[in-house]
């Protein structure tokens, strides 16, 4: 059983956190008035160099019922009709216990979509053929050796691409758009006009908008936010080359707002760096 412990909020984002019968602590968040973004591990075993959850790897997979008692325990359940899996942990790295609480979201009349790193290909294949309303491929670099460095765990850029590429290949425009490539913006890592326009040549070929992202610092992980007008360039520079760009950030620059930036508030609550965010 998931018990809703405490919920922390700002005016755009609730993130609540929530403790699963034996102590672990994980989290979900609250966003754009309809929408719950759930975890489905406890960390994640992926170790993004610039993530707060990944920071100590996996401690367990969910269940599908702690997954789906994220969404029940939830103060503002009455509201949610989304469901996104961008939390803390990789979908693809708990398929079977993700795949059960995807069709118990459903059977609940529930939208539900996913961020995720695209590794193992054969699961992504699979989770690309689900009813979803949505997938965003986190992908925050375009070259090899880059990605690595990102995101340490995962199969080579090229195969998971062309397994997105073949999926997309067989849908009509609209169907596309709900398909999208999420790049998470790093200063000095991956915002050169190269990775840019690389970027901006791999969406144009997958057909899919690009998700522009803007980094949150972490203590203790070395990588340096973006400034307001680096972030506004790269996304001008997308927009000029054709692409759809869009900045999810109004939610996801917030200190509570998902993938990357979960654990945070956990780990450094106390310290009094959050400002204006109150604690139920
Ligand atoms: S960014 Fe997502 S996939 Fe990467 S370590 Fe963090 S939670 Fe895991």
């Amino acid at each position: 059983m998931v018990k809703l412990k405490k919920t922390i909020h700002d005016s755009l984002n609730k993130l609540y956190e929530l403790e699963t019968e034996d102590q672990n602590t994980i989290e979900a968040v609250f966003y754009r008035g309809n929408t719950l973004c759930v975890s489905s591990q406890v960390g994640c075993p992926v170790k993004c160099t610039f993530c707060a959850s990944g920071m100590n790897g996996l401690i367990r997979n969910l269940s599908a019922e702690e997954i789906i008692q994220q969404y029940e325990s939830s103060p503002d359940r009455e509201n949610i009709t989304n469901i996104t899996f961008a939390g803390i942990g990789e979908p693809l790295l708990n398929w079977e216990n993700v795949k059960q609480a995807f069709w118990q979201f459903k059977e609940k009349g529930l939208k539900v979509s996913f961020y995720t790193t695209g590794s193992p290909t054969a699961r992504f294949k699979e989770l690309l053929n689900l009813p979803h309303s949505g997938v965003s491929l986190s992908l925050h670099a375009v070259s090899e050796e880059k990605r690595k460095k990102l995101i340490p765990y995962g199969e080579p850029i090229d195969k998971v691409l062309s397994v997105f590429k073949e999926h997309l290949s067989k849908l009509s425009n609209r169907k596309r758009k709900m398909y999208s490539i999420a790049y998470l913006l790093i200063n000095g890592e991956n915002d050169t006009e190269e990775e840019l326009e690389k970027l901006a040549e791999i969406a144009k070929d997958l057909g899919v908008g690009v998700s522009l992202l803007k980094y949150n610092e972490i203590e203790g992980i070395p990588y340096k936010t973006t400034s307001d007008e680096e972030y506004e360039r790269a996304f001008l520079f997308l927009k000029s080359k054709g692409v759809k760009t869009t900045l999810s950030n109004r939610y996801r620059t917030r200190k509570i707002g998902g993938c990357g930036t979960l654990m945070i508030n956990r780990l450094k609550r106390g310290e009094g760096k959050y400002g204006a965010i109150k604690q139920d």
